[in-house]
């Protein structure tokens, strides 16, 4: 399983790689493994509403997308599907190979830990201190103890929040909650980390140090999809975008902007 581990300041970071994965193979370079696949998928809501229709989708290990359309055009609905909130009314959602509309339910929590996300509104435990935010999330898997501190000292030097371990969420910058929450989505070393809209609450700068963040973590191995309005990120960063238009992918493009060009 891939780790999350800091880098060393000032050195060049590393991506992470698999138990055997290697950069090539006698015939040239291996593809990347598929991290999530969604074919044929439509989704209809039990009042009729058709939110996705036809949506196929492929995201290979190490990838950064962006996920971008108007409201209502589908993307929490793809992102409840990731999750298994929403089982598809047509297709499939592959996670690591594992068609989730056939999970027996005693499985769901397991495939559930192969995703880690963060929401606009963090969603941190008030009472609970920075470290016991991030702490919680694998003591609920049954994670022993001796366990829990290394990982958790170790997300929180990714995030930068060392020094805040102590500190209860309303103590923290809007920035330092969301950093919180990253380090809690990161904790179980994810296959897929979900940002659903990220930076809705941060200010311009804020928004500027977590996209930063998301990208460092994204180089460090770790396969990321991110929903966004936020066209000027998108558009400065150059990465992967698939764009949504009433419930279809009208573009898949790598190294794109917000907007179509040209
Ligand atoms: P986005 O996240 O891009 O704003 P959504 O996935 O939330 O889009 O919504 C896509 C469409 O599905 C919208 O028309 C929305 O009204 C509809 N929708 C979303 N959730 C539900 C639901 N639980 N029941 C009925 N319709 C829904």
């Amino acid at each position: 399983m891939a780790m999350v581990t800091a880098a060393p300041s000032g050195s060049k970071s590393t991506p992470l790689r698999r138990p055997g994965a290697t950069d090539q193979q006698p015939d040239g370079p291996i593809p990347n493994r598929i991290v999530l696949a969604m074919q044929g998928v439509t989704k209809s809501y039990p009042n009729g509403r058709e939110a996705l229709h036809g949506v196929d989708l492929t995201i290979p290990e190490g990838d950064f997308v962006f996920l971008v359309g108007p409201s209502g055009a589908g993307k929490s609905t793809v992102i409840k599907l990731l999750i298994r909130d929403e089982l598809p009314t047509k297709g499939v959602v592959l996670l690591d190979g594992r068609d989730l509309g056939r999970l027996k339910r005693r499985e769901v929590p397991k495939i559930r830990r192969k995703i880690g996300i963060v929401f606009q509104d963090f969603k941190l435990l008030p009472n609970k201190t920075v470290r016991d935010n991030v702490g919680f999330a694998l003591e609920v898997t049954g994670a022993r103890k001796r366990d829990i501190e290394p990982a958790v000292d170790r997300v929180l030097r990714v995030v930068g929040l060392t020094g805040q371990a102590g500190q209860l969420p309303g103590q923290l910058s809007g920035g330092e909650q969301q950093r919180t929450a990253i380090a809690r989505a990161l904790v179980h070393n994810p296959r897929l980390f979900i940002a659903d809209e990220p930076t809705g609450n941060l200010d311009p700068l804020i928004s500027w140090e977590i996209i930063q963040l998301l990208l460092r973590i994204n180089e460090l191995g770790v396969t990321v999809l991110m929903a966004t309005h936020n066209a000027e990120v998108v558009t400065a960063v150059r990465k992967r975008v698939v764009a949504l238009e009433n419930g279809r992918i009208v573009r898949d493009e790598v190294g794109a902007a917000y907007h179509r060009e040209g």
